[in-house]
């Protein structure tokens, strides 16, 4: 699985590098990790036995800026999907034009598994391991899968003990430890903007189209929330406890106070239970993927539905249902741009702790809605002169952009 989603990262930018005409040698060094860091994270648990986790910090490229990226908590965290993801994120700092490069981090965890306080044992002890390697203009860590505000204020608090305070160490963090308003929307508010610029570019619009979500927890729940509010209806939704459907379209602060109570969606009664894998095939006309990656395979892609493929979740398509989707005309709006609105936002936090400024939220919006908008510009541009798909062109901009910065910089 993490294999695959690696090989899939190599795929998409080794077919970029074709199109920008990169050397083997350039492209060689564009796709090295910078650092590979792996530690071990032991805690005391609650029962009074031991517990041993491998923890994860990929630092990938910091030619145009300090490494960037999240630090996800789950079973199948290992070091080739950090590497993978941490990738991704330097394309994506680069197609939206933030001064970050890109990392990624993790611990092999199943959350579900641990109290509130072995979670901030485990975090600090993660802290512990990688506090030389991080910091505020070195690499800014962020939540991802299983991490959220609560984790951030650990790391925040674990490397004021090494470092001082520096709260822009981590991004993501509770507004009362200088989080930035709106970031907590952000990710799902980048994907709103990503499909109306894309609809807008087509002569389309949300009001009336009928949206299914896999993935409820930050990302999902946000993108459903504010999709409704556009007019958008959402005919599905799905989680770890499985698939919800309603045509009549689903109540989303109910589904939202629900999980807020109960973790999970299961047991809710506002839909009819389908298979959870079942949503991505679900009759719609706009899917986003907010869940994990690698879901949208060659297997499920010709029964996929929706016209509109909007990636929340770092790379949920395969290369090969990719490849399926371009011949049916489905637009996809790559993970490297779709998703980019939350390390948006954490730029935007990360400069306001930096100048012990704080912006309204209306400001956070609008300028995201102004990056998003730019980067779009662009894509669009290459997607258009170049005949190629929106993932390519997200690609040739990012990889681009990272070329001129590293050889302007020099070996
Ligand atoms: P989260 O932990 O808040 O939520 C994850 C959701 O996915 C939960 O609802 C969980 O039940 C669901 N899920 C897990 N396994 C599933 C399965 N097999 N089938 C269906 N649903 C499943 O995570 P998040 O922060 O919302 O991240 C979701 C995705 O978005 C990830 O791919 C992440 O890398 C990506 N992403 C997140 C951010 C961010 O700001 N949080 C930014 C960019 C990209």
């Amino acid at each position: 699985m993490s294999k695959d989603a690696l090989e899939n990262a190599n795929f998409y930018f080794d077919s970029a590098a074709k199109i920008l005409g990169l050397s083997h040698d350039v492209s060689v060094q564009l796709k090295t990790p910078h650092r590979q860091v792996k530690v071990e994270c032991t805690i005391q648990k609650d029962d009074g036995t031991i517990g041993t986790y491998v923890g994860y910090r990929v630092q990938h490229d910091n030619a145009r800026g300090p490494f960037k990226g999240g630090l996800r908590y789950h079973y199948e965290v290992d070091d080739q999907e950090v590497t993978a993801l941490a990738q991704l994120m330097t394309w994506k700092t680069s197609v939206v034009g933030v001064p970050f490069g890109g990392g990624k981090g993790g611990i092999n965890v199943d959350t579900s598994k641990l109290s509130e306080s072995e979670l901030s044992q485990l975090t600090r002890k993660f802290v512990d391991g990688i506090y030389e390697v991080i910091g505020p203009t070195t690499d800014i860590p962020a939540p991802d899968m299983y991490t959220n505000a609560q984790t951030m204020a650990w790391i925040f608090d674990q490397y004021a003990k090494y470092r001082g305070y520096a709260p822009g160490v981590v991004t993501g963090k509770p507004v009362e430890l200088g989080g930035s308003l709106g970031r907590a929307a952000a990710t799902g508010r980048g994907c709103l903007f990503a499909c109306q610029n894309l609809l807008e570019a087509t002569g389309g619009t949300l009001a009336g189209k009928r949206v299914a979500i896999q993935g409820f927890g930050n990302v999902g729940s946000w993108a459903a929330r504010l999709f409704a509010a556009e007019g958008a209806k959402i005919v599905g939704v799905a989680d770890l406890s499985g698939g919800y459907v309603n045509e009549a379209g689903i109540d989303v602060e109910d589904a939202i106070a629900y999980v807020a109570q109960h973790r999970t969606l299961a047991g809710w009664s506002g839909a009819d239970r389908i298979d959870g894998s079942a949503i991505l095939v679900t009759d719609c006309d706009i899917l986003i993927p907010a869940a994990l990656g690698g879901v949208l395979t060659k297997e499920n892609a010709g029964d996929v539905a929706a016209k509109v493929i909007v990636e929340g979740a770092n790379g949920p398509t395969t290369p090969q249902a990719d490849e399926i989707f371009a011949k049916k005309g489905v637009h996809v709006i790559p993970d490297i741009y779709a998703n980019a609105g939350g390390v948006t936002v954490s730029y935007f936090e990360w400069a306001q702790n930096m100048q012990h400024f704080y912006w309204e939220e209306e400001k956070v919006n609008e300028e995201l809605r102004r990056v998003m908008k730019n980067a779009f510009g662009a894509l669009w541009h290459e997607t258009k002169s170049r005949n190629i798909s929106m993932r390519m062109a997200a690609y040739v901009v990012g990889v681009g952009r990272v070329h001129r910065a590293t050889a302007l910089r020099g070996v």
